[in-house]
């Protein structure tokens, strides 16, 4: 498989017109983040993608849905050469990573399948930052070693490796002498960073680092946790320390012991209470973003009648729920007693109704107080209106806040907002 310095010295030209299309999740973006800033360094233009030559579809393989995405995206942009409006089409990212010679063989228009690049533990490439100013992802470690039955992504990103916390105190000290505002900590697992390079569970260290430096940068934010992997350590820094916020994204998956023994997950019923709850203790107004697969081979109605009972009592903040996908090459998509897709989806929508009965309950319990939220742009020219985020809201994830401001306000700034109004996922307050 070509890597993206291999295709740059064989088939781009300097002084290309060259554009991204990113899929999938932030670390996804982050990789598209190194491609173009190497694209930059050896002298190509970066454009909008509707204005390049060359485009590179940056593609995702995570479940079918997404790589029905990345195939549709690549023939849009075959259609778009054949027509002579692009010159070259680039497919990188997981789905080149992982089915590359089959689509090349598919595919005979587009001109290179670069894989995903290899992150390198202490030289960080000069990125180019594709998300807005006031905020950006920092990717602390890549793939991971736990072998969940129904996941192919080590399979895809291959060895799990940890940064430097140099490299990464590094990176974050550019951000913030760049006016960052907010930093999203992101990997695979990130609760097992450092288990590679220092031989034990390290975030909590790292985080401690990151706090002495940064100076503009007052939010960071921990997302994609693997619950055992949690220590008291990194509960007490997140608690203690006020400009990590009091929210985290840790999927759960499922809650029954027979279910995640099957799902591999290295955890216990038990345990997983006993997690939340010492996370509830600690930090009483935090955010808890998980996610809960429906229909995995073997589930019993009990062992969903279970999951439902769980999610009404813990009342988590954020919930995804997605039906189990069989993943080729996954433990998983060999068992027995595949659950029908009926099923599935009938389990899915069940447990998206109860949660919205416990998303609009929490929504509300916000009315009448007020919330630090950071500014992201405005809602249109005319309106005083402007639209932000509190710090359990992530990127492009979560809701956001309508802020009212007689005061003009940009992106970046920090408000304290009166909330006034709630709605299913957003909320709508005023400067104070
Ligand atoms: S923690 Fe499990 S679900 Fe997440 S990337 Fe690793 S194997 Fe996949």
């Amino acid at each position: 498989m070509k890597t993206t310095q291999d295709f740059q010295k064989e088939r781009l030209s300097a002084g290309q017109k060259v554009g991204v299309i990113n899929l999938g999740c932030a670390r996804n973006l982050v990789d598209a983040q190194m491609m173009l800033g190497r694209l930059k360094k050896n002298g190509h233009r970066i454009v909008a993608s509707d204005q390049a030559e060359t485009v590179i579809v940056n593609t995702c393989s995570f479940i079918e849905e997404a790589r029905q995405e990345s195939i549709d995206t690549i023939l849009d942009l075959i259609e778009l050469k054949k027509q002579g409006k692009i010159k070259k089409v680039i497919v990188a990212g997981c789905l080149a990573q992982r089915y590359g010679k089959d689509l090349a063989k598919e595919f005979a228009e587009v001109d290179a399948f670069v894989g995903t690049p290899t992150l390198s533990r202490d030289n960080m490439p000069q990125q180019l930052q594709l998300t807005p100013k006031h905020f950006a992802y920092v990717k602390i470690c890549e793939s991971c070693f736990n072998a969940c039955s129904f996941c192919a992504i080590p399979k895809i990103k291959g060895k799990f490796i940890s940064r430097t916390i140099e490299s990464i105190v590094k990176e974050v000290k550019e951000l913030d002498a760049h006016g960052v505002k907010e930093i999203n900590i992101i990997g695979q697992d990130i609760t097992a960073y450092g288990m590679d390079v220092y031989r034990q569970k390290s975030l909590a260290r790292l985080l401690k680092e990151l706090v002495k430096v940064i100076k503009n940068i007052e939010w960071i934010r921990l997302l994609y946790a693997f619950p055992s992997h949690v220590t008291d350590e990194l509960i007490e820094v997140m608690a203690q320390e006020p400009r990590i916020c009091k929210y985290i994204d840790m999927p759960l998956q499922h809650i029954s012991d027979h279910i995640l023994l099957e799902q591999n997950r290295n955890i216990t019923t038990q345990q997983t209470v006993e997690l939340i709850q010492k996370m509830r203790k600690a930090m009483p107004q935090g955010f808890v973003r998980t996610t809960f697969i429906t229909g995995l081979p073997g589930e019993t109605n009990e062992d969903f009648e279970q999951l439902r009972g769980f999610v009404k009592e813990f009342r988590f903040e954020r919930v995804g729920v997605f039906v189990y996908s069989k993943e080729e090459g996954t433990l998983a998509a060999d068992m027995k007693a595949q659950v029908p897709e009926k099923t599935k989806k009938a389990r899915l929508d069940a447990l998206m109704q109860d949660q919205q009965a416990i998303s609009s309950a929490i929504q509300q319990s916000f009315v009448g107080r007020s919330l630090k939220v950071l500014i992201e742009e405005k809602e249109d020219k005319s309106s005083d209106t402007y639209i932000g985020r509190s710090e359990y809201d992530a990127p492009d994830v979560d809701g956001v806040v309508y802020v009212r401001s007689q005061k003009a306000l940009k992106a970046g700034d920090f408000v304290q907002v009166m909330i006034t109004d709630a709605y299913e996922y957003d909320l709508a307050g005023v400067v104070e």
